[in-house]
């Protein structure tokens, strides 16, 4: 049934857990507490400028609902769902390998919880909404720039078939907000704005660090049961006011889904070319979603040592080949976190020694699916796989467009026909020569005899190699022109494609060719179109 008022929105993670006895809305440390109640500050005019359509179909959220003025209110914290009582939750983390003390939404206003049409519970909360106790005396704002650049990966991620928070809406405020957009001394105002970001928990690792950190064990003890309960039901815990305590095997079985699920996320990364940028523990979900779209990036040419953050810039700790032990090491923080409750040293050990062969072995499956082999299992696959990535780097390879071409290739026992085909995925004019001819051609030759040894068609490879090998990935440039475009003469369409196109990236879209090509010179240092800061 579609709903054509407000939804009323209860939350469990409220329900079942204590919050801060201060109501005062002031930058401060919080003890014994998992949120603090805070109402979202007013805007001057809020204004719908983007709706996932599909997300709020889900949401079993009324068209004409989603449209009117009221939704607008909603989606800004200018008026509130029947039932809301917003709050900010407490939370912990280690920013670049060094722990942070408490951090927290600083920004993040949650409303609560409803059931979506599959029968999932659904959290909403609203960034941007103004400042909370964990603001630490920020402005608890967003800037459009940095908004649309979130609702629109967020979504491309989904789209993709990436675990990720999504975007409901993207709402301007009317309202200015100043930043000092490449920390140069130089703040200048921006447009405000505020998505809604919408996910089944929005739990962090962060969240059971801070308890651990500061020895509230009762706490601890009572959020790992919440979380278990509530977030990961299909584990049968048994409900909190039951008085039963969770068994170390139910707590065991949960962390290695949390270790495997983080590992299949960083897996989906990995073969799409997407690096985050910020993966501080406080940016890691218990989910495995991916949160938190900042100073994130696309590969456009095969790069391991890439960042996209420009704060990272020096150490590269985020870079994108790091990005797998990045996870294990914010595990290992996870477990250090448990381990007060868990009491099982070994145990939590064997799990987190498990994941890099579990990584690998996800990893080696889906980068067969891109390559179209049938058989992912042995040797002969692998060595085709992992001599392929050294390739890549014998000379600037766009990722994308290059797996793209891949199921385009003649393979008819002709290597120039081949490599013909590879061309226009090549940075530069020049042919392919020397080194890379040599290897190229060698790899080539290995990959035609192996995909003939399959009984599929070349039509049925070709058509499994478009269902995971993106026609199109949102390149931070593109994002960059639509932003442009904003700035300069209030145009908002080139935003509206890209929401357009992202919905289907596994689609040809003929009438956006410009959407299919690799990064323009002009783009290759250019802020925000290849690397980004984390003002936002
Ligand atoms: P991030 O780097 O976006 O993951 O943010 C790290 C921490 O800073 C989180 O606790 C955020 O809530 C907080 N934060 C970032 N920007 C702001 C802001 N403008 N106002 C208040 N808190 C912020
Ligand atoms: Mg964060």
């Amino acid at each position: 049934m579609k709903l054509a008022a407000p939804p009323t929105l209860g939350s469990r993670f409220v329900a079942a857990l204590p919050g801060d006895a201060e109501k005062e809305n002031r930058s401060r440390q919080v003890s014994n507490a998992l949120y603090t109640p805070v109402l979202p500050e007013a805007v001057s005019d809020p204004r719908l400028l983007m709706l996932s359509p599909t997300l709020s179909a889900e949401l079993g959220l009324d068209e004409a609902f989603c449209q009117s003025d009221s939704f607008a209110r909603l989606m800004s914290g200018n008026e509130l769902f029947p039932g809301v009582v917003p709050f900010a939750t407490r939370y912990g983390g280690h920013q670049f390998g060094h722990w942070a003390g408490q951090l927290g939404d600083g920004r993040a206003i949650n409303l609560g919880e409803l059931v979506a049409r599959d029968g999932r519970f659904m959290n909403l909360q609203l960034k941007g909404a103004g400042p909370t106790p964990y603001s630490r005396g920020a402005d608890g704002r967003a800037v459009l720039r940095s908004s649309a650049r979130e609702f629109l990966c967020s979504e491309a991620m989904h789209f993709l078939g990436v675990p990720t928070t999504r975007a409901l809406s993207l709402v301007l405020t009317g309202d200015q907000v100043v930043r000092d957009m490449f920390y140069d001394g130089n703040p200048q105002k921006e447009p405000g704005a505020i998505v809604c970001r919408v996910a089944p928990s929005f739990t962090r690792f962060g969240h059971f660090q801070l308890c651990a950190y500061w020895g509230e064990l009762d706490l601890l003890r009572l959020l790992i049961h919440q979380c278990i309960r509530d977030d990961f039901p299909h584990l049968g815990a048994p409900t909190i006011d039951s008085g039963k305590d969770l068994s170390r095997d139910l707590m065991l079985r949960w962390f290695e889904e949390i270790c495997q699920s983080t590992a299949r996320m960083i897996v989906h990364w990995m073969c799409l070319g997407f690096v985050h940028g910020v993966m501080n523990t406080d940016n890691m979900s218990v989910l495995g979603l991916t949160i938190d779209y900042g100073p994130y990036g696309w590969l456009d040419h095969f790069d391991p040592e890439w960042t996209p953050n420009t704060t990272d810039a020096q150490t590269r700790r985020y870079r994108y080949a790091e990005q797998p032990d990045i996870a294990l090491w914010n595990l290992y923080q996870l477990a250090n976190a448990l381990l007060p409750v868990l009491e099982d040293v070994p145990s939590v050990e064997k799990i987190l020694q498990a994941f890099p062969l579990f990584y690998e072995n996800e990893w080696f499956n889906r980068m067969g699916e891109k390559l179209g082999l049938e058989d992912r299992s042995g040797d002969e696959g692998r060595a085709l796989i992992r001599d392929l990535v050294g390739l890549l780097t014998l000379r600037e390879t766009d990722m994308t467009l290059f797996f793209r071409a891949l199921a385009d290739l003649p393979l008819m026992g002709d290597v120039g026909q081949d490599i013909a085909v590879l061309q226009h995925t090549f940075y530069g004019s020049e042919p392919v020569e020397g080194e890379h001819l040599e290897q190229l051609s060698g790899w080539l030759q290995r990959y035609e005899a192996r995909v003939k040894q399959e009984a599929q068609s070349p039509a049925q490879r070709h058509e499994r190699m478009n269902r995971v090998n993106p026609w199109f990935i949102l390149r931070n440039y593109l994002v960059q022109e639509a932003l442009d475009r904003v700035q300069e003469v209030g145009d908002f369409s080139g935003l509206h494609a890209l929401h357009a196109v992202l919905q289907s990236p596994y689609a040809e879209h003929k009438d956006f060719p410009g959407f299919h090509r690799k990064r323009p010179d002009w783009a290759r240092h250019r802020a925000g179109a290849s690397m980004l800061s984390c003002s936002s």
